[in-house]
């Protein structure tokens, strides 16, 4: 399956499957008594800690390629740890993207898209540092008092004044 990794935006692909399903421990199974038939030539005690063993290499390839595989190569972000601690998570990020700075492989790398935090300043004593609009005169002219005058467009828009009901006793 492929994802986007919410950080970076970068894709790759992810296998979802955490553990082993019924299909692989009938795979392990019929290993095992492959591998007595060869090794003990006929039936022998052995074949279930073989088959034991088998699941449980299998069990730790698909725990292990599962949890690599959330780890986002580019950026190393990984969810897991975001879910658990966010400043956790975003430490190892800014390790990732300090080491992938000073690597020089990194240049052959595609660029990342990297989020933007956008600092809004609200301490108008440093107003100063960020650009801001032309200041409005304080006395400011009352505007005369106009009729209300409705331009064509808004003649179309209006609705027609409902006729006034006729009373007739
Ligand atoms: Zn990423």
């Amino acid at each position: 399956m492929k994802i986007l990794c919410p950080f970076c935006g970068s894709k790759r692909r992810v296998n979802l499957k955490r553990t082993l399903g019924l299909g692989d421990w009938l795979k392990a199974l019929i290993c095992a008594l492959f591998l007595m038939l060869v090794f003990f030539r006929g039936f022998d005690g052995r074949v279930f800690l073989l088959f034991i063993f088998l699941v449980a290499v299998g069990e730790l390839f698909v725990r292990l390629r599962w949890r690599l595989g959330l780890l986002c190569a580019q950026c190393g972000f990984d969810p897991l740890i975001y879910q658990r601690s966010p400043e956790k998570a975003a430490v190892r990020v800014r390790d990732h993207l300090e080491r992938r700075k000073n690597d020089p492989r990194a240049a052959f790398l595609p660029p990342l898209n990297l989020p933007v935090r956008r600092v809004e300043r609200k301490n108008p004593d440093r107003a100063w540092a960020a650009p801001s609009p032309p200041p409005q005169p304080k006395s400011v002219p009352p505007a005369p008092p106009q009729t209300p005058r409705a331009g064509p467009l808004e003649v179309a828009a209006a609705p027609a004044p409902a006729p006034a009901p006729l009373e007739n006793h």
